[in-house]
């Protein structure tokens, strides 16, 4: 017999496991039945599909029993079960990758922290919440020896060769103080029934009924063992939808989903014609933990004919609709599909692409019909929901309907829709503004124009807006326009304020001589009307946001630097003065004044600042 050490990070996770997840210690059950579901599901796979397993005697179950008076309870599968490496490799390691990151994730707050555990799928270990000591005694289906692998938690574990009558695995645990009520018939059952009804295997609860036989002083007591199945094992999405009760769906969702929390909303469809399938998906109420990260873990299972082929495949809906829970289930896909057959087939692509629809239709319905539940999925997960945008051209349109940006205007988000709907007469424009922070745009001068001319900006402070929108030439019949850039406000400008851009024209060329190449170049602009300058980008040039963003991405080297058009108020105070002015060192101060007070407003860096002070204190010094 041999002691082994825990992988660092499982000790890590266990400390966590059993210190923050007190309030829900229950979930160790469905962990470990979601644990023999899936042994099931492996071994009937190969069973069904590979000939060397055809001669295995497979009847698949879970058994529950427990012993009251000893403190123990066992969770028992006839499942694929594990040899000695299978052993060390999976109960002794977290194979995933993305723990560190998942463990830096934790909040330290139970509840939460309970959820992104189960979402990780961290189970077995939450085993130790409830038990001083855990015997996992194990048979490879195919293989004779059996193994005993145990441990108390604390850093190591054992392996040694064991007895065991068939294949599958047994997790004896001995129960602590906090695990005593489990050894409990109720208990188990509602658990089971709460979290696990609907794995498609039976789940069998042992358990000791006690009766009264005979009557008055021959009274005495009988004891006697049962088995009684305590799960529907059902798979719920084959179910017609008039059978089924939001009870059965949300529990299902705990299931699939290792949720506490009820999720937003859930869609099902049992398609019958040309192809058959059904498919039940869930939008969380929450984002998963990983949405953000390339390895994140698909949400949805495939299922041929009910048999569980797969969980692990990124390709069943577009990665835009990433945070969707759920299963597909055909019936017109071969058992033994591979990964590269499923990404050319005829039929999934088919399926995949009236799911895309159906989610997208519905999420469609939610918003005209269910604003306040569209809005918080809108928070969520609008940020994937745009990557549609550039991912997914035949949704498009129907995209277009679904996203929703901040207004100038309105309250809360807003759809391009409700924009359209609000715009004045002579309008036939959407314009919106990027940047980086929601407060900045607000009050960035670019806007004052459109304030003054009551016309509704779109506030995009998204880091994707920028590179997403610059993709959408139109919204239905209109141009989606950036008030970041040069040529956005010509459409608004009447005669008289073309005139007055004429007129400061020779001040205007004066100050281009004194910013040199500073700037791609300095136009007169009565879209101004508080601030005396601000900085745009040419039509065709990355916009602040973008340069940045290009930047940030590593493309520093090969990118020049940002060079903005100036824009000069002729009616600002400022200008006007300087028109009057003969100071040439004045003028060339004020110029880059112009320019920098623009760029900070933007959030553009100062390459110097020290000349820029040196600039302002000789200004103030000439004004005091
Ligand atoms: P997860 O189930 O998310 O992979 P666990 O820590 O619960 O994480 O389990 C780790 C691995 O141990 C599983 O992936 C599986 O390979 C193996 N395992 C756990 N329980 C069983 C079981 N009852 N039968 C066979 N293998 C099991």
């Amino acid at each position: 017999m041999s002691k082994k050490q825990f992988q660092t990070e499982v000790n890590q996770l266990l400390h966590l496991i059993i210190h923050s997840l007190y309030s829900h210690k229950e979930i160790f059950l469905r962990e470990l039945v979601s644990n023999s579901s899936d042994a099931l599901d492996k071994l009937k796979f190969l069973t069904l599909t590979d000939e060397s397993y055809k001669g295995v005697d497979f009847d698949p179950r879970v058994d529950i029993e427990f012993d009251e008076k000893e403190r123990i309870l066992t969770v028992s599968d006839s499942g694929i079960g594990m040899n000695e490496t299978d052993l060390e490799e999976n109960l002794g390691t977290i194979a995933k990758s993305g723990t560190k990151s998942f463990l830096n994730s934790l909040t330290g707050d139970a509840k939460k922290d309970s959820n992104l555990i189960g979402q990780f799928g961290v189970g077995f270990y939450s085993a130790f919440m409830v038990a001083d000591k855990i015997e996992v005694t194990t048979k490879k289906a195919g293989e004779n020896e059996a193994w005993k692998w145990t441990s108390d938690g604390k850093g190591e574990f054992e392996i040694e060769p064991a007895e065991r009558d068939g294949h599958g695995t047994t997790i004896k645990m001995y129960l602590n103080e906090e695990g005593h009520e489990y050894t409990n018939r109720w208990s188990v059952e509602s658990i089971i029934k709460k979290y696990s009804n609907h794995v498609s295997f039976p789940i069998y609860l042992h358990y000791e009924a006690v009766n009264m036989e005979g009557e008055g002083d021959d009274k005495k007591e009988v004891r006697e063992n049962r088995i009684e199945q305590i799960n529907a094992a059902s798979a719920i999405w084959k179910q017609s939808k008039n059978d089924l009760k939001e009870e059965d769906y949300l529990e299902f969702y705990r299931q699939i989903a290792h949720e506490v929390d009820e999720p937003l909303h859930y869609i099902h469809t049992n398609a019958e014609g040309t192809l058959d399938y059904s498919t039940l998906f869930y939008i969380p109420g929450k984002a998963p933990f990983d949405m953000f990260r390339a390895d994140y873990r698909p949400g949805v299972k495939l299922y041929v004919k009910r048999v569980f082929i797969t969980d692990d495949e990124k390709e069943l809906l577009p990665s835009y609709l990433r945070f969707v829970k759920g299963v597909i289930d055909s019936e017109d896909l071969p058992l033994n599909v591979s990964r590269e057959i499923l990404q050319q087939n005829r039929v999934m692509a088919k399926i995949k692409s009236s799911s895309v629809k159906k989610i997208l239709g519905e999420l469609e319905t939610l918003k005209n019909k269910e604003r306040e539940k569209y809005n918080s999925f809108w928070k969520e997960f609008g940020i994937p929901v745009k990557e549609g945008l550039y991912q997914d051209f035949e949704n498009r349109e129907k995209l277009l309907e679904l996203v929703m940006y901040k207004s100038s205007k309105a309250e809360g988000y807003t759809t391009l829709a409700e924009y359209v709907e609000r715009m004045g007469e002579g309008q036939n424009a959407i314009y919106y503004v990027t940047g980086e922070k929601e407060s900045v745009l607000r009050n960035s001068p670019l806007l004052e124009m459109y304030r003054k001319k009551d016309v509704e900006v779109l506030i995009l402070d998204d880091e994707i807006d920028e590179i997403v929108v610059s993709g959408i030439p139109k919204y239905k019949d209109y141009d989606l326009k950036s008030v970041n850039r040069s040529d956005a406000a010509e459409d608004l400008k009447s005669e008289d304020d073309k005139e007055r851009e004429k007129n400061v024209e020779p001040l205007v060329k004066k100050i281009k001589e004194k910013l040199g190449d500073r700037v791609k170049d300095v136009v007169a602009s009565t879209r101004l009307s508080d601030s005396p300058s601000c900085i745009v980008a040419d039509e065709n040039d990355p916009t602040v946001k973008m340069h940045n963003l290009m930047k940030a991405m590593g493309q520093g080297a090969n990118i020049p630097d940002f060079k903005p058009i100036l824009e000069i108020n002729p009616d600002h105070e400022i200008v006007k003065k300087l028109e009057g002015s003969s100071d040439d060192s004045l003028l060339e101060d004020v110029s880059n004044l112009l320019l920098e007070q623009a760029m900070l407003v933007e959030g553009v860096e100062i390459k110097d600042p020290t000349e820029f002070v040196g600039r302002l204190n000789r200004v103030m010094a000439k004004a005091i």
